[in-house]
């Protein structure tokens, strides 16, 4: 008899990531939805199929393991789920199109604004050498720092405080990714991005359409901005 096997089981072997847990199908699944609405948004985001490290990342990170228990049995559906305190864990196309906007590397250093519940930070670890994330509200900060380090992300770095200003100290960032909308484009972020590097970031008032942008600041310090697509995300607090 001759067995099929899913092409992305196969992506998977060849990654050398094990199927380690009973919510494996269900991801496995929720990266399939991933590559239909990717090819299915081809004309906003100018690409039809997502970066293929960011793609095996979101098919390893055990999305379940990152929200409240009784969301559990949803967290492979392609949608945002509460995370207590008003706030979501992104939609995972959303995670999957914004770390691949980011265009990281293995040897990149980033900067995360709106740690939320480390899952964001944790697709990130899979890709890069170093993950600084800020959360402004403390039980989600804390809660992301234990989760983190319970799954062995010892690449990330989590701290409170408001993601407006930045975190200086570990800058300038190859890419930075801010996970909630803000109002206009910090500019101390803008400083903290290196020449050459990338930042995704939604901007928009609460409530209306934001868009999630695509800034470059060349080496010459020349910044560029490009919308990718209509969004929603939860209000940037803090700032001014
Ligand atoms: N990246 C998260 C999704 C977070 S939702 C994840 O993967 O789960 C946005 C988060 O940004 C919320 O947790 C919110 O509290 C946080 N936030 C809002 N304003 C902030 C600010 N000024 N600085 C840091 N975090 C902020």
């Amino acid at each position: 008899m001759r067995i099929l096997v899913p092409a992305i089981a196969l992506a998977l072997a060849s990654a050398g990531l094990r199927a380690d847990d009973a919510f494996t199908p269900l991801r496995n699944a929720m990266v399939r939805d991933i590559a239909a609405i990717s090819a299915a948004t081809r004309d906003g985001t100018g690409k039809a199929t997502l970066d293929a490290r960011v793609m095996a990342a979101m098919a390893k990170v055990p999305r379940h393991r990152f929200v409240p228990p009784e969301e559990e049995r949803y967290a492979y559906e392609n949608r945002p789920l509460p995370i207590g305190h008003g706030q979501t864990i992104s939609q995972p196309y959303i995670v999957a199109l914004m770390t691949d906007l980011a265009r990281v590397g293995p040897t990149d250093v980033v900067l995360e604004i709106g740690t939320g519940s480390g899952y964001q930070a944790a697709i990130l670890a899979e890709l890069v050498r170093a993950v600084y994330t800020m959360e402004i509200i403390e039980p989600l900060a804390t809660q992301a720092r234990e989760r983190l380090g319970v799954l062995g992300y010892r690449q990330v770095e989590a701290r409170l405080g408001d993601g407006y200003y930045g975190w200086a100290e570990h800058g300038p960032y190859d890419a930075i990714l801010v996970t909630a909308a803000a109002s206009h484009v910090p500019p101390p972020l803008i400083a903290q991005l290196k020449p050459g590097g990338r930042m995704v970031i939604p901007v928009g008032a609460p409530f209306m359409t934001q868009y999630l942008l695509l800034i470059e600041k060349a080496s010459d310090g020349t910044i560029s901005t490009r919308q990718v697509l209509p969004v929603r995300f939860v209000p940037l607090a803090g700032g001014r």
